[in-house]
Protein backbone atom coordinates (compact mmCIF):
# COMPACT_ATOMS: atom_id res chain seq x y z
CA UNK A 1 0.00 0.00 0.00
CA UNK A 2 1.57 3.47 -0.59
CA UNK A 3 0.07 6.77 1.23
CA UNK A 4 0.51 9.77 -0.39
CA UNK A 5 0.60 13.46 0.69
CA UNK A 6 -0.12 16.07 -1.61
CA UNK A 7 1.26 19.30 -0.88
CA UNK A 8 1.08 22.80 -1.77
CA UNK A 9 -0.81 26.45 -1.88
CA UNK A 10 -4.30 26.94 -2.62
CA UNK A 11 -4.46 26.80 -6.80
CA UNK A 12 -0.66 24.75 -6.49
CA UNK A 13 -2.49 22.08 -8.80
CA UNK A 14 -3.47 19.61 -5.73
CA UNK A 15 -6.88 18.10 -6.87
CA UNK A 16 -5.69 17.94 -10.60
CA UNK A 17 -2.31 16.09 -10.03
CA UNK A 18 -4.34 13.91 -7.59
CA UNK A 19 -6.57 12.87 -10.20
CA UNK A 20 -3.87 11.60 -11.78
CA UNK A 21 -1.86 10.01 -9.35
CA UNK A 22 -5.62 8.17 -8.31
CA UNK A 23 -5.06 6.48 -11.97
CA UNK A 24 -1.85 5.81 -11.93
CA UNK A 25 -1.10 4.39 -8.53
CA UNK A 26 -4.84 3.22 -7.43
CA UNK A 27 -5.57 5.50 -4.40
CA UNK A 28 -8.51 6.30 -2.98
CA UNK A 29 -8.65 10.32 -2.62
CA UNK A 30 -9.38 12.07 0.59
CA UNK A 31 -9.79 15.83 -0.28
CA UNK A 32 -10.65 17.30 3.16
CA UNK A 33 -11.37 20.59 1.12
CA UNK A 34 -14.11 18.68 -0.66
CA UNK A 35 -15.34 17.05 2.10
CA UNK A 36 -16.25 19.97 4.06
CA UNK A 37 -17.76 21.73 0.95
CA UNK A 38 -20.18 18.92 0.37
CA UNK A 39 -21.28 19.38 4.29
CA UNK A 40 -21.90 22.97 3.40
CA UNK A 41 -24.21 22.11 0.20
CA UNK A 42 -25.99 19.30 2.50
CA UNK A 43 -26.32 22.44 5.01
CA UNK A 44 -24.83 19.78 8.05
CA UNK A 45 -24.06 21.52 11.54
CA UNK A 46 -20.76 20.20 10.48
CA UNK A 47 -20.98 22.18 7.20
CA UNK A 48 -22.62 25.19 8.94
CA UNK A 49 -18.79 25.60 11.23
CA UNK A 50 -16.86 25.14 8.13
CA UNK A 51 -18.58 27.40 6.28
CA UNK A 52 -17.89 29.92 9.27
CA UNK A 53 -14.11 29.26 8.31
CA UNK A 54 -13.83 28.87 4.85
CA UNK A 55 -15.86 32.04 3.81
CA UNK A 56 -13.43 33.96 5.83
CA UNK A 57 -10.25 32.06 4.01
CA UNK A 58 -8.97 30.44 7.80
CA UNK A 59 -8.38 26.71 9.07
CA UNK A 60 -11.02 24.69 10.76
CA UNK A 61 -9.52 23.96 13.83
CA UNK A 62 -7.18 21.20 14.31
CA UNK A 63 -9.11 19.39 16.60
CA UNK A 64 -12.74 18.72 14.58
CA UNK A 65 -10.39 18.11 11.39
CA UNK A 66 -8.27 15.40 13.05
CA UNK A 67 -11.84 14.11 14.16
CA UNK A 68 -13.47 14.35 10.81
CA UNK A 69 -10.01 12.58 8.77
CA UNK A 70 -10.19 9.86 11.42
CA UNK A 71 -14.22 8.91 10.75
CA UNK A 72 -12.86 9.02 7.00
CA UNK A 73 -10.23 6.57 7.59
CA UNK A 74 -12.23 3.85 9.34
CA UNK A 75 -15.64 4.67 7.06
CA UNK A 76 -14.22 3.35 3.90
CA UNK A 77 -11.82 -0.44 3.37
CA UNK A 78 -10.67 1.23 0.83
CA UNK A 79 -8.56 3.78 2.60
CA UNK A 80 -6.55 0.27 3.47
CA UNK A 81 -5.26 0.01 0.41
CA UNK A 82 -3.21 3.76 0.01
CA UNK A 83 -4.62 7.22 0.08
CA UNK A 84 -3.59 10.12 -1.73
CA UNK A 85 -4.40 12.87 1.30
CA UNK A 86 -5.15 16.18 -0.83
CA UNK A 87 -5.27 19.16 1.27
CA UNK A 88 -4.25 17.39 4.95
CA UNK A 89 -2.22 17.73 7.26
CA UNK A 90 -2.44 21.69 7.13
CA UNK A 91 -0.48 22.52 10.19
CA UNK A 92 2.09 20.45 12.07
CA UNK A 93 -0.54 19.46 14.82
CA UNK A 94 -2.36 17.60 12.01
CA UNK A 95 1.02 16.16 10.43
CA UNK A 96 1.71 14.62 14.04
CA UNK A 97 -1.48 13.34 14.08
CA UNK A 98 -1.98 11.65 10.89
CA UNK A 99 1.29 10.10 11.89
CA UNK A 100 -0.23 8.96 14.58
CA UNK A 101 -3.70 7.67 13.00
CA UNK A 102 -1.77 5.91 10.43
CA UNK A 103 0.87 4.41 13.00
CA UNK A 104 -2.05 3.10 14.76
CA UNK A 105 -3.71 1.28 11.55
CA UNK A 106 -0.15 -0.51 11.05
CA UNK A 107 1.18 2.07 8.04
CA UNK A 108 3.02 5.38 7.52
CA UNK A 109 3.12 8.31 4.62
CA UNK A 110 5.16 7.14 2.46
CA UNK A 111 5.99 10.38 0.88
CA UNK A 112 4.97 14.25 0.14
CA UNK A 113 4.86 15.86 -2.81
CA UNK A 114 5.10 19.54 -2.78
CA UNK A 115 3.73 21.36 -5.45
CA UNK A 116 5.40 24.82 -5.49
CA UNK A 117 4.35 27.91 -6.93
CA UNK A 118 4.63 31.38 -7.39
CA UNK A 119 2.32 33.81 -5.49
CA UNK A 120 1.44 36.14 -8.15
CA UNK A 121 0.86 32.61 -10.10
CA UNK A 122 -1.49 31.33 -7.75
CA UNK A 123 -3.50 34.30 -7.42
CA UNK A 124 -3.76 34.41 -11.00
CA UNK A 125 -4.77 30.77 -11.41
CA UNK A 126 -7.35 31.13 -8.14
CA UNK A 127 -9.12 34.17 -9.96
CA UNK A 128 -9.52 32.26 -12.98
CA UNK A 129 -10.64 29.57 -11.58
CA UNK A 130 -13.16 31.48 -9.19
CA UNK A 131 -15.05 32.76 -12.48
CA UNK A 132 -16.41 28.97 -13.06
CA UNK A 133 -16.00 27.27 -10.30
CA UNK A 134 -18.06 29.03 -7.97
CA UNK A 135 -16.24 28.59 -4.54
CA UNK A 136 -17.08 31.24 -1.95
CA UNK A 137 -13.71 31.30 -1.20
CA UNK A 138 -12.29 31.76 -4.90
CA UNK A 139 -12.09 36.13 -4.24
CA UNK A 140 -9.26 38.86 -4.12
CA UNK A 141 -9.94 38.95 -0.44
CA UNK A 142 -9.79 35.21 0.77
CA UNK A 143 -7.25 34.23 -1.73
CA UNK A 144 -5.19 37.00 0.01
CA UNK A 145 -6.21 35.33 3.64
CA UNK A 146 -5.22 31.77 2.39
CA UNK A 147 -1.95 32.36 1.05
CA UNK A 148 -1.29 33.85 4.63
CA UNK A 149 -2.41 31.16 6.04
CA UNK A 150 -0.61 28.59 4.07
CA UNK A 151 2.77 30.46 4.57
CA UNK A 152 2.37 30.78 8.38
CA UNK A 153 0.53 27.81 9.19
CA UNK A 154 0.99 25.35 6.15
CA UNK A 155 4.48 25.64 5.03
CA UNK A 156 6.28 24.85 7.89
CA UNK A 157 5.08 21.44 7.12
CA UNK A 158 7.82 20.93 4.02
CA UNK A 159 10.65 21.49 7.03
CA UNK A 160 8.59 18.80 8.90
CA UNK A 161 8.67 16.50 6.08
CA UNK A 162 12.35 17.10 4.58
CA UNK A 163 13.32 16.19 8.11
CA UNK A 164 11.60 12.52 7.56
CA UNK A 165 13.01 12.66 4.38
CA UNK A 166 9.76 12.54 2.62
CA UNK A 167 9.65 15.45 1.18
CA UNK A 168 9.38 15.75 -2.68
CA UNK A 169 9.69 19.26 -4.57
CA UNK A 170 8.17 19.61 -7.71
CA UNK A 171 8.02 22.37 -9.68
CA UNK A 172 4.22 22.65 -10.07
CA UNK A 173 4.58 25.41 -13.36
CA UNK A 174 4.21 24.46 -16.51
CA UNK A 175 1.94 21.64 -18.18
CA UNK A 176 -0.38 19.41 -16.44
CA UNK A 177 1.46 16.00 -18.08
CA UNK A 178 4.96 17.53 -17.39
CA UNK A 179 4.18 18.41 -13.89
CA UNK A 180 3.06 14.74 -13.55
CA UNK A 181 6.03 13.29 -15.00
CA UNK A 182 8.35 15.20 -12.99
CA UNK A 183 6.02 13.54 -9.95
CA UNK A 184 6.54 9.72 -11.02
CA UNK A 185 9.61 10.25 -11.69
CA UNK A 186 10.67 11.31 -8.44
CA UNK A 187 8.42 9.00 -6.72
CA UNK A 188 10.13 6.15 -8.92
CA UNK A 189 14.09 7.35 -7.81
CA UNK A 190 12.77 7.60 -3.89
CA UNK A 191 11.68 4.01 -5.26
CA UNK A 192 7.74 4.67 -3.44
CA UNK A 193 5.74 3.82 -6.18
CA UNK A 194 4.13 -0.19 -5.89
CA UNK A 195 5.78 -2.74 -8.51
CA UNK A 196 2.30 -3.11 -9.58
CA UNK A 197 -0.56 -0.21 -10.06
CA UNK A 198 -3.31 -0.91 -7.33
CA UNK A 199 -6.45 -1.57 -8.83
CA UNK A 200 -9.73 -0.33 -6.55
P1 LIG B 1 -9.11 23.29 -0.21
O1 LIG B 1 -10.23 22.79 -1.07
O2 LIG B 1 -8.13 22.23 0.15
O3 LIG B 1 -8.45 24.53 -0.77
O4 LIG B 1 -9.78 23.74 1.18
C1 LIG B 1 -10.72 24.79 1.24
C2 LIG B 1 -10.85 25.29 2.68
O5 LIG B 1 -11.29 24.22 3.52
C3 LIG B 1 -9.57 25.78 3.33
O6 LIG B 1 -9.28 27.13 3.00
C4 LIG B 1 -9.89 25.61 4.81
O7 LIG B 1 -10.75 26.63 5.28
C5 LIG B 1 -10.69 24.31 4.81
N1 LIG B 1 -9.80 23.13 4.99
C6 LIG B 1 -9.57 22.13 4.09
N2 LIG B 1 -8.69 21.24 4.58
C7 LIG B 1 -8.36 21.67 5.83
C8 LIG B 1 -7.48 21.21 6.84
N3 LIG B 1 -6.74 20.09 6.66
N4 LIG B 1 -7.39 21.91 7.99
C9 LIG B 1 -8.11 23.03 8.18
N5 LIG B 1 -8.95 23.55 7.27
C10 LIG B 1 -9.08 22.88 6.09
Amino acid sequence: MLNLVIFGAPGSGKGTQSELLIDEYGLFHISTGEVLRDHIARGTELGKIADSYISKGQLIPDELMIDILSHLLDSDERTRKGVIFDGFPRTINQAKALKKMLAERGSKVHAVVGLEVEDSELIDRLLKRGKDSGRADDNLDTITQRLHVYHSQTQPLQEYYRNEGKYHSINGTGSIDEIFSTIKQALEWAKVTPKEPIKQ
